[in-house]
């Protein structure tokens, strides 16, 4: 078969021109002055990744000694590491690809080189593969290595960066995967690094990929807007500039664009177009001053900006006080600027700014002028995370691990006045087991500013938290319903499942015997059945409930009952039945669930009360696009398919996940709601109303308006058909005089009252 790449012909020589043109780049790049060793080291790497990858060439065609150098050349320059992780960005490769051992590595560069290698080459060896949980598995054993030496994780990160930057050459099919893996991991993970300029580069490249069209359109936008957008930035600055130089500052003075995708993000979360995205940018001053005086320094300039310009106090972020949990350092403020729009400003010091720019590494350097123990905190946390947990919980963990990453931080006190930095929305529990795992499982009570709260009680910042233990106390199941952070989930559950353990035989024993008192045949296929029909997680959930009599013969009776009418596989077999047209006994319905994977089972028929719910997160009305969720014990609930319920339940449970469909003529109401802003004015509502119960004859549940001067934000629930009449609706609310804009509301904005 012919292969147009074996008819290639390729210029050696110009390509070793090009190979040490690249090498000069890096050394140029290496910002820590070197001494001779330390460049004969990294000499000794380039010639042997030379040697071992002398043959091979990237998909592109190129030499593959180009991807090594390239990923060195950003651990150098934008990460900024140093000789060691040099030395092993240029050797990333070789082992893996080549008949190199990693004893070749230790014996030529030493035990810490080698412990990286392979460290670097375990993590590539598991992170091909394509499903979701060995993902999450490969992401948890990932984590662990940092245990080890965060330079493992810095070095992949280059290495994915590298390959994000390169990704044209591949298929389309892989471009997809790789993309969304590094949107869903590495993204987040260079986040919680502080890696800031890495995170958004990998973002922007991945929705390059995932959603080619938005990408191009914003960034189109983006440079037509450009000089526009300069023009506004000077005029903004430039009174700013005069009183800095006054005040004898060093500082530099820059335009920020927001990214790409944090644009797009803005958009979707929103729902607004690209033209009302008020904040595209930001503008930075970053002033060279003494580690002593940077706060002082900081305040001066907020001082002289808000001379100029009126902030917005509600958008003061004071990270120079308290810095983030990654370390990020700055002071925020957003000002109105005199053409009447928001503009946010930050204010940071050089040191922060390469901090926030490079993150970790960057913060190495500059030890001892502020605290280095955010991170050890965090991989302290990881690594007793980590700790004996099971594979059935690596996805439970990286949902979490991703929560944990997106929500606000709070910083809470010990009884000692030591600061604790605890996700937002976490309770006094969580403190408990942020504290230690044994004070957490024997807490009843806790102290908030003296005063005695229960445990589910959440934490607002500057809270003094004592905790309240006895040694009688054991974990309970409700304790998962109010803690937020992995840790305490974490083990909770695992005191939990201990317990179960101990039930385990009891319970089976139990089943033996029930299924001799009804003459069911004692086989797996008999116990699956009940364990569906319970809803039990898991067999030990299963045994559990049955040594605890939770769960007994009225269960077991309705399971296996000859009866049709109380029998549970005509709530179950109804859709399938649907859809072939015949009625199936209860193993074979079971048989072909754990057969044919049911992700492609359309759900058919209408509404039908006792077979479908409709989910409270998010409230969909037909003419939405929906998924089910099978719920064994009760109607199945149908989400929206982006509510971010769904997605995550998605990412847990692929298996009870049923496409569903709507059919078009049931005159079934349902309920949504709609968000209108616009200018206050006398009869503004009654025109709303207007269009809704006359022109439609639809019943609105509720009316909520709030003004702020004269902007009038309202919400309004009421009851509809589908999204067409919705989108009706909306169109002609728009229409009326003084209306801004109206939407339907996010999933999740829905409560209904
Ligand atoms: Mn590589």
């Amino acid at each position: 078969m012919p292969d147009s790449t074996l008819l290639r012909t390729y210029d050696v020589r110009e390509e070793r021109l090009e190979i040490l043109k690249r090498y000069a780049d890096l050394l140029r790049a290496w910002k820590t002055p070197a001494d001779r060793r330390d460049k004969e080291m990294v000499r000794k790497a380039l010639d042997l990744a030379l040697e071992a990858h002398k043959d091979m060439r990237r998909r592109s065609g190129e030499p593959y000694i180009y991807h090594p150098l390239e990923v060195a050349h950003i651990v150098a320059s934008e990460i900024g590491l140093g000789t060691t992780a040099i030395v092993c960005a240029l050797l990333h490769d070789v082992v893996e690809d080549t008949d190199y051992r990693i004893e070749d590595m230790t014996r030529v560069f030493g035990e810490k080189v080698g412990r990286i290698i392979d460290g670097l080459t375990k993590i590539k060896g598991i992170f091909d593969q394509t499903t979701e949980s060995i993902q999450a598995e490969n992401f948890k054993k990932m984590l662990l290595t940092l245990s080890d030496d965060v330079r493992v994780i810095l070095i992949k990160l280059a290495d994915r960066l590298h390959n994000m930057r390169t990704l044209d050459s591949m298929p389309p099919g892989k471009q997809l995967k790789i993309a969304s893996e590094t949107t869903y991991l590495y993204a987040p993970l260079a986040h919680r690094l502080g890696l800031f300029a890495i995170k958004s580069e990998l973002e922007d490249l991945a929705l390059k990929y995932t959603e080619p069209e938005i990408f191009a359109t914003i960034r189109r936008k983006l440079e037509e807007s450009e000089a526009q957008r300069q023009e506004f930035i000077e005029e903004f600055i430039h009174p700013i500039r005069k009183a800095l130089q006054e005040k004898g500052l060093v500082y530099e003075i820059m335009g920020r664009t927001k990214s790409v995708y944090s644009i797009w993000q803005k958009m979707k979360k929103k729902e607004i177009p690209f033209e009302e995205v008020y904040d595209l940018f930001a503008v930075r001053i970053v002033i060279d001053t003494p580690p002593d005086q940077e706060k002082v320094d900081c305040w001066r300039v907020y001082s002289i900006i808000t001379d100029f310009y009126t902030p917005n106090k509600d958008r003061l972020r004071d990270w120079v006080s308290l810095p983030k949990a990654n370390g990020y350092e700055a002071l925020h403020t957003t000002v109105m600027s005199h053409t009447g729009k928001w503009v946010e400003v930050q204010i940071r010091t050089q040191r922060m700014d390469e901090i926030a720019e490079r993150g970790y590494a960057a913060h190495w350097k500059y030890k001892g002028s502020s605290g280095d123990t955010a991170l050890d905190d965090w991989l302290n946390r990881i690594r007793e995370l980590l700790k004996g947990e099971s594979e059935e919980d690596a996805l439970d963990f990286l949902s979490e691990f991703k929560l944990n990453l997106f929500t606000d931080e709070i910083y809470v006190f010990t009884p000692k006045g030591e600061l604790k930095t605890l996700p937002g929305g976490a309770t006094a529990l969580d403190f408990a087991y942020h504290i230690h795992s044994q004070i957490g499982s024997a807490s009843i009570g806790a102290k908030v500013n003296y005063k005695l709260v229960p445990l589910s009680h959440p934490l607002r910042t500057g809270d003094q938290v004592e905790i309240i233990t006895s040694r009688k106390q054991e974990p309970h199941e409700e304790w998962l319903k109010f803690v937020v952070t992995a840790r305490a989930r974490a083990n909770i559950k695992n005191a939990l499942k201990e317990e179960r353990r101990r039930h385990f035989t009891e319970g089976r024993a139990r089943l033996e015997k029930l299924f001799a008192q009804l003459e069911v045949e004692d086989s797996k296929l008999n116990i699956y059945t009940f364990q569906l029909y319970t809803g039990r997680r898991s067999l030990i959930d299963l045994y559990y409930d049955l040594a605890k009599d939770n769960i007994g013969l009225k269960e077991a009776r309705e399971c296996f009952s000859q009866n049709e009418k109380t029998n549970w596989f005509r709530r179950i077999s109804r859709p399938f039945a649907r859809r072939q047209g015949v009625s199936k006994s209860l193993s074979e319905v079971i048989r072909t669930k754990l057969e044919d994977k049911p992700t492609d089972v359309v759900i058919e028929g209408g509404i039908d009360a006792s077979v479908y719910e409709i989910s409270s997160c998010c409230y969909p009305i037909p003419g939405d696009d929906v998924i089910g969720v099978v719920d064994y014990n009760g109607p199945t609930q149908l989400h929206r398919s982006g509510c971010p319920e769904a997605i995550q339940l998605m990412s847990k449970y692929g298996n009870r996940i049923v496409k569903a469909k709507w059919t078009n003529n049931e005159p079934v109401a349902f309920l949504t709601g709609i968000k209108v802003t616009g200018i206050d004015k006398p009869g503004l509502i009654i025109d709303i109303t207007r269009i809704i119960t006359e022109q439609h004859s639809l019943n609105i549940r509720a009316f909520n308006m709030s003004s702020k001067g004269e902007v009038m934000e309202g919400t309004i629930t009421l009851l509809v058909f589908n999204t067409l009449q919705l989108q009706e609706i909306l169109q002609s609310i728009q229409q009326i005089q003084g209306i801004r804009r109206a939407a339907r509301l996010a999933p999740g904005d829905l409560s209904p009252s």
